[in-house]
């Protein structure tokens, strides 16, 4: 089995409505990235979707609540979602459009989040116990931050601008791999047992404190784990959808994001088609492949391209493949070019 700690699937291929399924081979706990049409997500895996992170309410985005919704109704289980300014209102007058009269108190239990442009996080908890009457209350939660999934994925986003309105784009960080240097246990004069399983955990809940008993003596914690664990940067995906190639979306991403190791990026027109991009506000090929660049991504893949190409999606993605590989790591020579393509778009 790979290292990787998440798989992720594009529902509708490389054409259809946005909706990726996410997921998290560690726990079989799995996130949706945005909710276009879910009708080619099986039974079996909607059941495993806890997290939707939704990046605007365009209709090719959110279309999929209704299916979220059906599937769920008979498992009693609460969802978190999360999307930009508005969304509480819009999910409301989802859960609203139906009658209720049949179910228990609480069967339905949406926890839904809007990430604001003040950089703040309100949520209310809809439920049907109150007709999902709820207000929203601002939380303490943060965009850096916005949940902690089972397995220690943290989830964070950035606002963009998408023609005047915001659409969030998402990232998804793994937590580190730990490794355990059991070469260094003959040295130490200790022998393996769920000490190190112990050992581990409290590395990775960040408390390698204090002291661990192993057959009968204390040992401390820091100095353990300094000798016997090592740490691997954890995988991360980036969401990356319906924005326009700006120098504030450019700069909100970097600064949200920094780096992430896989990316999952519009690409809605050819290069040649840039007016077109830039009247729809969305990113061309070549402009995804700067962005994933940019943000240091090693694996690159895109989706949503434009019904314009008809049968040819295909080309689009060859090429914002070919912009990517032929395009730099981050640097001068990348700030350079995306200088170059921005100049383009604002003439
Ligand atoms: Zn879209
Ligand atoms: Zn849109």
């Amino acid at each position: 089995m790979s290292d990787k700690p998440f798989d992720f699937r594009l529902i509708n291929g490389l054409q259809g409505d946005p909706a990726v399924f996410v997921l998290l081979k560690r726990m079989g706990e799995a996130l949706l990235f945005d909710l276009g049409s879910i009708d080619n997500l099986g039974h079996r895996d909607m059941l495993r979707v806890r997290h939707v992170f939704v990046s605007h309410a365009h209709m090719d985005h959110f279309v999929g609540f209704d299916r979220l919704l059906r599937v769920n109704v008979p498992h009693r289980r609460q969802l978190s979602l999360f999307g930009p300014e508005d969304f509480i209102e819009r999910v409301r007058c989802k859960l609203n459009s139906y009658t209720w009269n049949l179910i228990d108190p609480d069967q339905i239990r949406f926890l839904v989040h809007e990430v604001r442009g003040d950089g703040s996080v309100w949520a209310a908890l809809l439920t049907n116990t109150d007709k999902f009457a709820a207000p929203a209350a601002r939380t303490e939660i943060t965009h850096d931050h916005l949940a902690t999934l089972r397995d220690g994925s943290q989830v964070a986003a950035a606002l963009l601008d998408h023609k005047g309105i915001p659409s969030v784009s998402y990232k998804l960080e793994a937590p580190a791999i730990l490794k355990v240097r059991t070469e260094k246990l003959k040295s130490l004069n200790l022998k393996a047992g769920p000490w190190l399983g112990e050992l581990q955990l409290r590395v990775r809940t960040g408390k390698a404190h204090g002291t661990l008993d192993i057959e009968g003596r204390e040992y401390s914690i820091e100095d353990l784990s300094a000798e016997m664990i090592t740490q691997q940067k954890g995988r991360s995906l980036v969401y990356l959808t319906d924005l326009s190639f700006s120098p504030g979306n450019l700069a909100a991403l970097k600064k949200a994001f920094g780096h992430a190791s896989d990316g999952i990026s519009e690409s809605s027109f050819a290069d040649e088609d840039r007016s077109r991009a830039v009247d729809k506000a969305h990113l061309t090929s070549r402009q995804s492949a700067l962005i994933a660049r940019s943000l240091g991504i090693q694996h690159f893949h895109i989706f949503h391209v434009s019904g314009i190409y008809g049968q040819g999606p295909q080309q689009v993605a060859e090429e914002a493949r070919n912009f990517f590989h032929s395009l730099p790591g981050p640097g001068p020579e990348l700030d350079r070019e995306i200088q170059i393509e921005l100049g383009k778009v604002q003439s």
